[in-house]
């Protein structure tokens, strides 16, 4: 069963991945970066809470991001498989997904890697329209990268199941590559 973990810098094309994947593969694709953004235009309690956090481009708390998690991962569409997008970004999230799965049966089969320059990274996020996606932000959302968010690989690199994709080449290479990595995957 899929029950992925899409990792990488901002940029690396983890939200692309996992959109195409989760249509071919019918599991759903959270992320937590969507969720985010969904509440801050909703204007609701959750999204008044966040929005600094992303237009600064730092990490929203990770009590906030992991009890969000929680809640997705409680409900029923999460039984045949999901894509994670974004999500774990600290240790601390991780080891907390390990604990959140443990707490419902489940185990995560993959996480994906995906491998890009750090010029390329700017390259792209400087293309898209985000508002979060300004030379400043994307420094700081590229810091924050280094600081929390690459620790976590050691963390996976513990385990068996982390696989690097080379993630610099056009969309479809990059999802067979991410395809051959998950096939036959239970
Ligand atoms: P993304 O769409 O994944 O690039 O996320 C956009 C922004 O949402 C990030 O820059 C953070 O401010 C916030 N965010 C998304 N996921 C997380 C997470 N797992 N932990 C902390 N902040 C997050």
């Amino acid at each position: 069963m899929a029950r992925l973990i899409l990792f990488g810098p901002p940029g690396a094309g983890k939200g692309t991945q996992a959109a195409a994947l989760s249509r071919q593969l019918k599991v759903p694709h959270i992320s937590t970066g969507d969720i985010f953004r969904s509440a801050i235009a909703a204007r609701s309690d959750l999204g008044l809470k966040v929005q600094n956090y992303l237009d600064e481009g730092k990490l929203v708390p990770d009590v906030v991001v992991i009890d969000m998690v929680r809640d997705r991962l409680s409900q029923p569409d999460i039984a045949e498989g999901w894509i994670l997008d974004g999500f774990p970004r600290t240790v601390p999230q991780a080891q907390a997904l390990d604990q959140l799965l443990s707490e419902i049966n489940q185990d995560y089969s993959r996480v994906l890697n995906l491998q890009v320059s750090e010029a390329l990274l700017i390259e792209r996020l400087l293309g898209r329209q985000r508002k979060d996606d300004t030379e400043d932000v994307i420094q700081e959302r590229l810091r924050v990268y280094r600081n929390d968010t690459a620790p976590v690989l050691a963390f996976y690199e513990q385990g068996t199941r982390l696989v690097n994709i080379d993630g610099a080449a056009d969309v479809e290479i990059v999802t067979s590559r991410i395809q051959s990595a998950v096939s036959g995957v239970e």
